[in-house]
């Protein structure tokens, strides 16, 4: 394939100078550049084409040599080596943008595009997990909670270096926080490992900060829980979360999330606004009738009448005893489930009075036992038919 010619590629009349290149070479390295293009081959081809001629072209020995000879001049044999040594574009670009752009490097240039330090770091959202009892969810609960939240340091003033020291720029990227490595037809593009991604190194690191710019203090917040959350709520503290790192832009402050997990109740089951709970009966009150006294959430009690002959398994409602409804003055209703208990460890005269009172048995006591009797009998009737 025909090589374009490098004045053509930039964009420039042969006559243009140094800072006309320069300028040229901005503005369609802006327009091109892959990280404007994720996964657009073409983009990152024109991008190289661009590298490489910017590359010959602002240097004058090279240019001279092509404005004589053409590409030939970078063949084998000519001058050597064409494109190469410029491999690696990053490095011309963070030349020219990380050089130019000062401190902020090219990603400002950009708007920010996400990548690496370039974009405007926002603080990291915080997950805190809180656990509370039945009661509490009930109820709503206003209570202090400690937070090891990041903010920047004080002795450094989020930068990182000692008061005095330096900040620099690291020289294996440039500037840019990644670097491009290029394998075949493939660039790839990595954190760089010798400043972590950050584009900068502090020559002597903060002793308050180890060098991070951030410190976690642990901060005491007034939080506030709505009466009636549920299991699994979460709750969003909005700028509650980390600060954004002054070194990395400084953005918003993150979130702090509160999840909210209840713990399990000795008396109540809940299900949303319902709660349920299973009382026990003595198989006298059960017989005879009664009246129990049953606890509320509210810490309350509520006296329930039984009616005689209740049976294990009747449910009985409490209208409104329920849970508290989230962001309502409503409330659900309380369900008690009733169970009979056989008596157990029987005194001599217990066991008398039982005997008696089953030798007193008469028809129509135990409807549910005569019935399954019945059935029983005729189960055993038709298989000897
Ligand atoms: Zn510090
Ligand atoms: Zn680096």
């Amino acid at each position: 394939m025909a090589k374009r010619d490098y004045y053509e590629i930039l964009g420039v009349a042969k006559t243009a100078d140094a800072k006309q290149l320069k300028s040229a070479f901005r503005k369609k390295a802006m327009e091109c550049h892959p990280d404007r293009h994720p996964d657009d081959p073409e983009a990152e081809a024109r991008f190289k084409e661009l590298n490489e001629a910017y590359g010959i072209l602002s240097d004058e020995q090279k240019r001279a040599a092509y404005d004589r000879l053409g590409h030939r001049a970078f063949e084998q044999g000519g001058m050597g080596g064409g494109a190469q040594g410029f491999g690696d574009f990053g490095d011309i670009f963070s030349q020219i943008f990380g050089g130019a752009a000062g401190g902020g490097g090219f990603g400002d240039m950009f708007g920010g595009g996400g990548r690496g330090r370039q974009a405007k770091a926002r603080g990291s959202d915080l997950r805190y997990e809180m656990e509370i009892t039945l009661e509490e969810a009930f109820a709503g609960k206003e209570m202090e909670i400690h937070v090891p939240i990041a903010e920047d340091c004080e002795r450094c003033d989020g930068i990182g270096a000692e008061p005095g020291a330096k900040v620099e720029t690291c020289q294996t990227c440039g500037g840019a926080g990644r670097v491009r490595t290029q394998q075949g037809f493939f660039t790839m593009e990595r954190p760089c490992s010798t400043c972590g991604g950050q584009g900068e190194y502090v020559s002597n690191p903060c002793t308050s900060c180890d060098g991070q710019g951030q410190n976690r203090i642990e901060t005491t917040l007034d939080v506030s829980i709505p009466a009636g959350v549920e299991d699994g709520t979460r709750i969003r503290l909005t700028g509650q979360g980390d600060a954004a790192p002054k070194r990395q832009g400084g953005g918003a402050r993150g979130d702090l999330y509160l999840f909210i997990s209840l713990k399990p109740h000795e008396l109540f089951e809940r299900d949303g606004a319902n709660l349920y709970c299973r009382a026990p009966l003595t198989m006298t009150t059960a017989a005879l009738g009664g009246e129990v006294e049953i606890p509320t959430i509210d810490g309350g009690r509520s006296k329930v009448k039984i009616p005689e002959g209740s049976q294990t398994g009747k449910r009985m409602r409490l209208k409104g005893k329920g849970m508290s409804v989230l962001r309502s003055n409503a409330r659900g209703d309380m369900y008690v489930e009733l169970s009979v208990e056989t008596p157990t460890k029987l005194t001599k005269r217990q066991r008398d009075i039982l005997k008696e009172f089953e030798a007193e048995s008469s028809q129509g006591t135990s409807p549910e036992s005569d019935n399954f009797l019945d059935k029983a009998k005729r189960f055993w009737e038709e298989l000897t038919d």
